[in-house]
């Protein structure tokens, strides 16, 4: 076998996103055991970052090892008793794919469904509990199929009552936009390490409230998965440190870096900078004369969907912007398949150069095949200029607020 060499990719599709460097180099460092005292503080550290990023204080905050589905089974699992009614929230394909778990976790699953692309209001949330009552209530923060960032707010009040759990899949988002955990009482959230944490793919990041512990103490039940099975996972990852399975070590050290990134960018910084790339993106698409699958209220910033114009083959496109530039963009998903494409702006990869080169990119190649486009780039580079304006404005009113006293 020959050495493998990785060509270089600008990775912007619905992930994984690009790792930063310092992370890669963090996860070359040697091995330590999984009951090492040196990995057990990393351990900790990696806890007290997905803390800050989640918004929580819960002692049952920690990386599960496996993807971001791993941690999808986990909420499942431990949260569903066979023949509990489970109400889950499906406008997307990550959606149907909660309910199919839950179903399996002997949930009797109700399916609230809203056209993909919209987003789920208060109300109907209301109408759909007062009917099945469920114990647990599903939904997806940033649907990576579509595009949409669901409001969690407005579903938060309706769901934050005593009887129901409350799971969120925040996969797309954690780390990307603002997610308030603790303020929100959300009982049971879970993400991927490979989104906008921008580490490699391996870890789900999950964290449970009071209510979701007691409900884990109460079950009458085990947990059917018992690689998944939190009862004695939290032992492992609290005081006590019974082994389970072996930690994947190297991740762990990944995390550690790029939650220390985080804690360094800080987190208002790190939205403003998701939301900033996500504008500019969109205005240059719709400059080119693009148009973007979602309403401009509903719009995620990690992950943009924008319709293939008419009579132009998806993925001829995505194969020219891989093959010339070393961009990763990728298609729909399911009913969306040919009519979409997805364009990830996550964690390491939602950056200015990544949103111009991959404009200016589309505009050659739609060029090229007979869709004349143009000015992308320039109107993206309006918002970019825009926002150092405005920030420019905003540091001289508060100078002039606060004058500084000397003396
Ligand atoms: C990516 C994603 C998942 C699945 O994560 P894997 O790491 O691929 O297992 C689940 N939910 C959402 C919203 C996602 O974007």
């Amino acid at each position: 076998m020959k050495e493998f060499n990785v060509p270089f990719r600008i990775l912007m599709g619905p992930g994984p996103s690009n790792v930063d460097p310092r992370v890669l180099r963090a996860m070359s460092q040697t091995m330590l055991s999984h009951l090492d005292p040196v990995f057990i503080r990393v351990m900790d550290d990696v806890q007290d970052g997905l803390r800050q990023v989640f918004r929580t204080r819960s002692p049952i905050t920690l990386p599960i090892s496996g993807t971001g589905t791993a941690g999808m089974e986990a909420a499942m699992v431990n949260m569903i008793e066979p023949g509990d009614t489970v109400l889950v929230c499906t406008a997307g394909y990550f959606a149907d794919r909660m309910a199919e778990i839950a179903e399996r976790a002997g949930g009797r699953v109700q399916r609230l469904e809203a056209p993909w692309g919209r987003v789920f209001e208060a109300d109907q949330v209301r109408k759909a509990v007062d009917r099945h009552r469920p114990k647990v209530v599903a939904f997806v923060h940033v649907e990576t199929s579509t595009g949409v960032s669901q409001p969690i707010e407005p579903l938060a009040e309706v769901l934050n009552r005593d009887d129901i759990i409350t799971i969120m899949d925040c996969v797309a988002s954690l780390a990307g936009e603002p997610i308030d955990v603790e303020g929100n009482g959300l009982d049971f959230v879970y993400s991927g390490s490979q989104k906008c944490l921008s580490c490699p793919p391996g870890l789900a990041p999950i964290t449970l409230s009071e209510k979701a512990i007691r409900r884990l103490s109460t079950r009458t039940a085990p947990v059917q998965s018992w690689y998944l099975d939190l009862a004695m996972l939290r032992k492992y990852w609290s005081e006590v440190r019974v082994y389970h399975h072996t930690a994947p070590i190297s991740l762990n050290y990944a995390l550690r870096e790029a939650l220390r990134i985080i804690e360094e960018e800080t987190l208002p910084r790190l939205y403003a900078r998701h939301r900033l790339n996500h504008e500019a993106l969109v205005r240059g698409l719709e400059a080119m004369g693009l148009q973007m699958f979602v309403g401009k209220e509903a719009r995620a910033w990690t992950v943009n969907t924008v319709k293939v114009p008419e009579g132009i083959d998806d993925q001829t496109v995505r194969t020219a912007l891989l093959e010339r530039h070393g961009i990763e963009i990728v298609g729909g998903l399911g009913a969306l398949k040919g009519q979409v494409w997805r364009i990830g702006l996550m964690g390491y990869s939602s950056n200015r150069n990544n949103v111009l080169l991959l404009l200016g990119a589309l505009e050659e190649i739609l060029t090229e095949l007979g869709c004349p486009s143009a000015d992308g780039v320039q109107a993206a580079s309006r918002v970019y200029r825009e926002a150092e304006l405005a920030d420019s404005g905003r540091v001289s009113a508060f100078s002039e607020e606060k004058p500084v006293r000397v003396g």
